[in-house]
């Protein structure tokens, strides 16, 4: 994956921005509020449709303006492909990709990022809702029929629990869960199989960038936690597994009217030497765990595609200790990762053999040197 080309129109503080990227390291070099993440969170917004900023469409437009655009060139497996996103503040954004329209389902998958950013130790210390997140997002990445078997349970979830509430209220029968339950366990069963064989990879992917991290100090795992299951079990049939649950739990759930089981409620427990990081680790483990995992992320979609995703790292340059910035640094050129990175500071990257400097000043970008 590559992006070749972005252009910018009313996005954030860019009035109107072009720019061509390289194939090997992108450094965005600037002061605070000029404008560096701005330009990787486009970048991550045409792989995802959403920010990670977890902003609405709205705040992406540039002040003062009414609308504002995207437009993203990149080649997946050599062939060159277009992504355009147009925004306006009284109407959902549209997605155009080569040219057709296109609903977010249908983008996922298109164009593939791993972004490291400050705020990813959340994944470590932060609610399972994030380490699900994660998960489904590099799932998805890879498979499109993840991402919408996740839109299907999603959708049965919630009838099911407007269905308890109404019982609760004493609007419906109980005996209509029936209905629910059976197609609710079976898509749990498929998100479940397809999580557990991910963390698998994942924990295998993300021991090794732990081990070459850590100086082969610290083994991280990660381990799949299915809700209302004993720590690693694992029923003999999942679909079963779930139906029964969901049968047996309905005087509670009516109770609370929410679905109590199901991989809306599991979790990743990460720990490195046998200890749970989100508990017990200092910040520099669970620093370094994330960056593993975020590594590993790349491996994995590589796996799955076959070839590396764009890598956005934002700002973590700073968060990192001399040798583990060299170890970062060392991995993406020998694996030959495109990688968009910002930072305050040209310092780090003196080593780099093949980069690019972009100096971001209040929403205008330079090209400085090519070496
Ligand atoms: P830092 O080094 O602090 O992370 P940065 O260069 O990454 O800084 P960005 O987050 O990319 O900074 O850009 C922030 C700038 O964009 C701020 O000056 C902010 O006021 C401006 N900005 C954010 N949203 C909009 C918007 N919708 N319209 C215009 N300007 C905006
Ligand atoms: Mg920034």
């Amino acid at each position: 994956m590559r992006v070749n080309s972005l252009k910018l129109v009313n996005y954030r503080n860019y009035q109107e921005l072009e720019l061509a990227f390289q194939p090997a390291l992108n450094i965005f070099i600037g002061c605070n509020a000029q404008g560096k993440t701005n330009i990787l969170e486009a970048v991550y917004y045409a792989a995802c449709g959403s920010s990670f900023r977890g902003n609405s469409d709205g705040e992406l437009i540039k002040w003062n303006a009414d609308g504002g655009s995207i437009s993203l060139g990149f080649s997946r497996l050599e062939v060159a492909n277009q992504l355009d996103f147009a925004f306006r503040r009284d109407k959902r954004r549209t997605i155009v990709y080569n040219g057709q329209k296109i609903p977010l389902r249908e983008l996922i998958g298109a164009f593939n990022v791993v972004l490291f950013a400050p705020d990813d130790l959340l994944l470590i210390k932060g609610a399972p809702a994030g380490r699900r997140k994660f998960l489904d997002m590099e799932i998805s990445q890879a498979s499109p029929a993840y991402y919408r078997e996740l839109i299907t349970y999603n959708r049965l979830l919630q009838q099911r629990n407007s269905l308890l509430k109404e019982i609760r209220e004493g609007k419906s029968k109980a005996g209509m869960l029936e209905f629910w339950n059976p197609q609710l366990a079976a898509s749990a069963a498929k998100i479940t199989a397809k999580r557990l064989e991910a963390v698998q990879k994942f924990n295998m992917l993300a021991n090794l960038m732990q081990r070459r991290i850590s100086g082969n100090e610290e083994n991280l795992s990660l381990s799949y936690q299915i809700k209302g299951m004993e720590n690693g079990q694992l029923a003999e049939n999942m679909e079963i597994w779930y139906n029964e649950m969901l049968h047996g739990l309905n005087n509670e759930e009516i109770y609370r009217g929410v679905t109590c089981v199901g991989p809306h409620r599991d979790d990743i427990i990460v720990s490195v030497n046998g200890i749970n990081l989100k508990s017990f680790g200092s910040q520099g483990q669970q620093r370094t765990a994330v960056l593993s995992m975020k590594l590993s992320e790349l491996e994995f979609i590589r796996s799955e595609t076959g070839e590396y995703p764009v890598l956005l790292l934002d700002d973590v340059m700073s968060e990192l200790d001399a040798g583990r910035r060299q170890q970062l640094l060392n991995f993406i050129e020998r694996e030959g990762i495109q990688t968009l990175i910002t930072a305050t500071d040209e310092a780090y990257f003196q080593q780099a053999p093949l980069k690019t400097y972009f100096q971001v000043e209040a929403g205008q970008v330079k090209v400085v040197n090519k070496v």
